[in-house]
């Protein structure tokens, strides 16, 4: 699913071509991927687009008036901008991928697109006055590149959680746009295990659980502003990951073997002589199998 720094350069390269277009017209191809009834979709049509933004994993469109369209792409939605298509003209891309079109005033149309049979990605239109109150936006923790996340701030998130501290860091109500790569990318940096408990950090490996989450997410930024030089990201570029995805392979800091396990429904990914004192975690759902 795309996190943070993928979901950061789409909102970046996206804003240049949709701020002060305005929607011309709508058209819900899949009507399950919308999960708001009121105010309708057509409300957003002759609205401008006032600005283009992010929040946690969500994409927002601000349009004029105090409306709003979010994005959530989950696992494989995706936002793409193209000239629109003249109609009787054969779509190059399967219909069924295309939940939504947004026709622009410049001729452009923004299409939610999601791949694969299981539709999971999700498109809300919010009054502005009050969304963060609602659906999805409620409840969303702290953005963890903002001034307001600070060590501190950390520190007490991680008292309150009684869970493990690679689940902690997904959950999205503590601190947004973290998932399972990247949560694997953070404890990597801060050699920390994923199986300890968030409650039980001592106060250096909170500082140096800080210093993780800020430099993983400011390099992963750099990284796929480079890796998409002005383009809209699709694929999630798995060569900028260190340690997720890369099981069985040397660990880049001191080539033990990156070791892999199932836990929680999620791969995670961790080098056992840096982050687990040497312990390798049994996959359980494997070790009953070979029973
Ligand atoms: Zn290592």
């Amino acid at each position: 699913m795309p996190e943070l720094p993928f979901i950061q350069v789409l909102v970046e390269n996206l804003a240049p071509r949709m701020t002060g277009r305005t929607i011309r017209h709508v058209h819900l191809a899949s009507p399950s991927v919308l999960k708001t009834v009121e105010p309708p979709l057509s409300e957003t049509q002759g609205r401008a687009i006032e600005r283009v933004r992010r929040a946690g994993k969500l994409i927002l469109l601000d349009l004029d008036g105090g409306l709003s369209v979010a994005f959530h792409l989950m696992r494989n939605g995706r936002l793409q901008v193209a000239p629109a298509r003249v109609s009787g003209q054969r779509s190059p891309r399967p219909s069924k991928d295309v939940a939504l079109i947004m026709m622009l005033d410049d001729d452009q149309e923004l299409r939610f697109v999601e791949i694969g049979p299981k539709k999971r990605a999700a498109l809300y239109v919010l009054p502005a006055e009050g969304m963060f109150e609602r659906e999805p936006l409620q409840g969303l923790g702290l953005d963890p590149l903002s001034d307001e996340f600070t060590p501190e701030r950390l520190k007490d998130m991680l008292a309150q959680d009684a869970g493990q501290l690679k689940h902690f860091l997904t959950l999205q109500r503590y601190i947004t746009g973290i998932g399972n790569a990247f949560s694997d990318e953070i404890l990597w940096a801060a050699r920390l295990s994923p199986f300890v408990r968030a409650s039980k950090l001592a106060p250096e490996e909170i500082a140096t659980l800080y210093q993780g989450i800020r430099a993983t997410l400011i390099r992963g930024l750099q990284e796929h502003r480079q890796a998409f030089t002005g383009n809209l990201p699709t694929k999630e570029p798995l060569q900028l990951l260190r340690v997720h995805r890369h099981g069985g392979e040397p660990c880049p800091r001191c080539g033990t073997k990156i070791a892999q396990v199932l836990y929680a429904e999620k791969e995670t990914y961790y080098c056992p002589f840096c982050q687990t004192g040497g312990k390798v975690y049994a996959d359980r759902r494997l070790s009953r199998l070979l029973k």
